[in-house]
């Protein structure tokens, strides 16, 4: 890739994490230091340590969160209790965040964990953010995230993309699995991207990425093939929860996987859709996901590769 493209303002960073966590995206200049997403909770002090290396002893003022899934705001309980940061969520969440709702917040539906954390302003769709000195456009991202917003900086070309889209796909489309719409929202939210003029896309998860009009090329067609049969959104969505269970817990055993097919809401919910029994629908899933890399089977171990 082209360097120059590549290449980010004064004064902001981004640390690529592993899959498990959400990438960040940390901005410095004088007045202000700021932190957009913190990652899944058990890559806390590992994401703490990344903050406090490069704010090289100052305070981080401001923690911004894209969406509240688990591997986005994980580490916003120790941010905030080292550094006392103002946090910004998006407005839809705040009666469940004021309440703890976790249920509300999907990490009971999705068998994930989030220390409980504060929030002190809200982020809305036409909200304009000052971060490293440039001007940063709040725009609502639905689909993956009914409540996600994805943040815009017109002046550099540059857009943190969150889960809306990644340089192949984007989050799993969560609402449909519920009976709600996310597909329609999904397409919206790529249009809106297709017409943003971007020179540098920051996803939530994986490289920074140039081609931004071959990467809606691409979610479109993935968007296309799930939206067509929704039992695939369903499988689709049951292997990326026990690949990320995987992740975190690096191996689990043939009873414990099925034992989340039957407790886990969302996975639930999602094996519902497929109307096959556990049994016979465990032993495919895990064949796809050692297929796809996934995973590796020891036994009765699956584990994480
Ligand atoms: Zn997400």
């Amino acid at each position: 890739m082209d360097d120059e493209t590549l290449k980010l303002p004064h004064g902001m960073q981004i640390f690529q994490r592993g899959w498990l966590s959400s990438n960040n995206i940390l901005f410095i200049c004088d007045t202000q230091t700021a932190l957009v997403d913190s990652g899944y909770v058990s890559h806390a002090a590992q994401t703490l340590a990344l903050v406090q290396h490069a704010l090289q002893g100052r305070q981080l003022d401001l923690l911004i969160n894209t969406h509240l899934h688990s591997d986005h705001c994980g580490a916003n309980a120790l941010l905030q209790h080292t550094y006392g940061c103002q946090t910004l969520i998006p407005e839809a969440d705040v009666h469940a965040v004021t309440n703890w709702d976790e249920e509300q917040l999907s990490f009971t539906a999705t068998g994930q964990e989030c220390p409980r954390f504060r929030f002190d302003h809200v982020l809305k769709a036409g909200d304009q953010l000052l971060l490293a000195n440039l001007s940063w456009q709040v725009l609502a991202a639905p689909g993956h995230d009914p409540h996600s917003v994805i943040l815009y900086c017109a002046q550099e070309g540059i857009l943190i993309s969150a889960d809306a889209l990644w340089e192949n796909g984007f989050g799993v489309i969560f609402p449909e699995l519920e009976g709600e719409s996310g597909f329609a929202e999904q397409a919206a939210t790529l249009q809106l991207i297709e017409e943003l003029d971007v020179r540098l896309v920051i996803p939530g998860h994986g490289a920074a990425f140039t081609d931004k009009q071959a990467a809606v090329g691409r979610a479109r067609s993935r968007l296309d093939y799930l939206s067509a049969d929704p039992k695939r959104n369903a499988r689709n969505a049951i292997k990326v929860l026990m690949a990320f269970m995987l992740l975190d817990r690096r191996e689990m055993t043939l009873t414990q996987l099925s034992a989340c097919l039957n407790q886990v809401r969302m996975m639930r919910i999602a094996a519902a859709h497929l109307a096959l029994p556990i049994e016979h629908l465990l032993p495919q899933l895990i064949q796809e996901l050692i297929k796809a890399g996934a995973a590796r089977l020891e036994g009765e171990h699956l584990l994480s590769c």
